[in-house]
């Protein structure tokens, strides 16, 4: 896995390979099926990129966030981790992919995204 850190960032994307299609329950958005493929995952934490960064990534853990539950999926893995100093949105926005389920991640969004996780390709 490759992980890029950037000083003072507070926002991050995950680049997470899903191997096999997936019917994956996401907490209050119900479930939905995601094809095999790439997706990228925007989010912040404004207390620490790292630290959440390494929750996201540990295997015993309470599912909470949205992506909580695509990585607990067995076929699905991080490949890359990029820190950005962009606000979550803009750097969302500027990711180009399709929405496979809307909402995802994007709970707190005020900008429009529609979700936070995009399948690239
Ligand atoms: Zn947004």
């Amino acid at each position: 896995m490759q992980i890029i850190v950037l000083p003072g960032a507070s926002t991050y994307q995950l680049v997470v390979e899903l191997a096999r299609p997936a019917r994956i329950a996401v907490g209050r958005l119900g479930a939905a099926d995601f094809p095999a493929g790439t997706y990228v995952y925007t989010g912040s934490a404004l207390r620490g990129v790292q630290a959440r960064v390494r929750r996201h990534l540990a295997h015993d853990k309470r599912l909470h966030w949205h992506i909580d539950y695509l990585l607990a999926c067995p076929d699905a893995r991080v490949t890359t981790v990029r820190a950005s100093r962009l606000a979550e949105c803009v750097l969302n926005q500027r990711t180009r992919g399709e929405i496979v389920l809307a909402g995802f991640g994007a709970s707190d969004c005020r900008a429009g995204c529609g979700a936070h996780l995009k399948r690239i390709g």
